[in-house]
């Protein structure tokens, strides 16, 4: 029987990406439902190739659009209802969770209350109610399949191992699209110049969040939840060449490490097929060809960012939920040319500064630290 998934953020990178998945093994997928933000010309090409039920955009007008282009065949839904509706009230057994942000919790916890196999890729899911998301997953036997891909590669190292005889976790960081340049060298930086990373091509917020390493913070956040790791057994290697893409250490100082071309198609289909493998379009790695591989210790006084995610997630409570909203309102505030680049660590740290955490949470407790913080980044 065909595996029937549904996609939000289905015109993002990993989104397009999934469907390049599915587009390679047509017999073994059925999609379900999309759900885009407002690339509707995208959009419309992804229903006629693969026929969803279910579509859902941002807003009423793009709705409308999409329902005329579409015709009667696919159920057409706008903003956060219509994202719900997309990840929980369609027949799909997993759901792959691609947009950006924050704005990914609540139809998260909706599909894993329908019972919905996840394949996650929007970290600021985990990182801003990782304690609800996991408990309800566990709750509902729901599995959490990780798309990232350092969690990939940890959820792979640790496959038949016991948790017990993990002594840490080892994330690397390629170090983004500046990690030649010393801090004084960040004076001044473009948009332009942020959004080229060496690696990966990615959407522009993760892209920006690897530049200032928010997101080696986030996944390490992430990490903590997805393997129920104390954080200061989880580790942080610069590692340029991005081959190497996560390690797990045992008590026998044995050390697992899975490796591969940078090309987010295997972890994305590894999620699909779990936990069987599949042939993928990607080049096999050739190690002869790339001959060395390098490392370095992680520098918190270059990227302080990474710091500031370590002493959030240990405070725990709300605060990786404020260090993530002040995150997200920053770099978008970055991109549209209204603060400086070394900005973005100073909002997240007053942000940070001015927060009073509550400890665990609810989701309304969440929801509303979540808007307290974004209100107090924009200022
Ligand atoms: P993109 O910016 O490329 O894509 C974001 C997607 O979300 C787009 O499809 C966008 O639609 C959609 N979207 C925006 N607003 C809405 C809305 N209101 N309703 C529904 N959909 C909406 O992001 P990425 O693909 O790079 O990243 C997605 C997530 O995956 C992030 O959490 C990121 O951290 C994570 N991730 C990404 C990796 C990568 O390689 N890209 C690697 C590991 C994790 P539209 O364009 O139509 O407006
Ligand atoms: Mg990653």
């Amino acid at each position: 029987m065909k595996k029937r998934i549904a996609v939000l953020g289905s015109t993002g990178s990993i989104g397009t990406q999934t469907l390049d998945v599915v587009a390679h093994d047509p017999d073994r997928y059925q999609i379900e439902a999309l759900a885009a933000g407002s690339n509707i010309s995208l959009l419309l090409k992804q229903i006629d190739r693969f026929a969803p039920r279910l579509v859902s955009v941002a807003n009423r007008e793009l709705a409308r659009e999409v329902e005329l282009a579409a015709g009667r065949k696919t159920k057409v839904l706008y903003g956060d209802e219509g994202l719900i509706e997309a990840a929980a009230a369609t027949d799909a057994d997993l759901v792959v969770t691609a947009v950006v942000g924050s704005q990914g919790l609540k139809p998260t916890l909706a599909a894993i209350d329908a019972g919905k196999a996840i394949g996650l890729a929007n970290k600021e899911t985990l990182v801003t109610a990782g304690h609800l998301v996991s408990e309800r997953a566990k709750a509902k036997g729901v599995p959490l399949l990780p798309i990232d891909s350092e969690h990939s590669a940890i959820f792979q190292c640790l496959n038949g191992e016991s948790r017990q005889e993990v002594s840490k976790i080892i994330l690397t960081a390629s170090g983004g699209s500046f990690r030649s340049r010393s801090r004084a060298e960040l004076e001044g930086v473009t948009v332009e110049e942020a959004l080229r990373h060496p690696n990966w091509s990615m959407g522009a917020k993760i892209t920006i969040d690897s530049a200032t390493m928010v997101n080696k913070g986030l996944e390490v956040i992430e990490a903590h939840w997805l393997f129920g790791m104390p954080y200061d057994q989880i580790e942080v290697l610069l590692h340029p060449e991005s081959v190497i893409h996560s390690m797990v250490e045992f008590r026998d100082h044995s050390v697992m490490a899975q490796l591969g071309n940078p090309d987010m198609r295997v972890p994305i289909q590894y999620a699909l097929t779990y936990p069987a493998r599949r042939p993928t379009p990607t080049e096999p790695l050739r190690l002869a060809e790339i001959g060395k591989l390098h490392f370095k210790e992680m520098d918190f006084e270059r990227y302080p960012c990474l710091a500031m995610a370590y002493e959030c997630g240990r405070t725990g409570g709300t605060m990786p939920t404020i260090f993530n909203a002040a995150n997200e309102v920053a770099v978008a505030r970055f991109l549209r040319g209204e603060i400086a680049f070394l900005d973005i660590e100073e909002v997240i740290s007053r942000t940070m500064e001015r927060h009073t955490p509550v400890h665990t949470p609810d989701l309304d407790d969440i929801v509303e630290a979540d808007r307290w913080a974004r209100e107090a980044a924009g200022r």
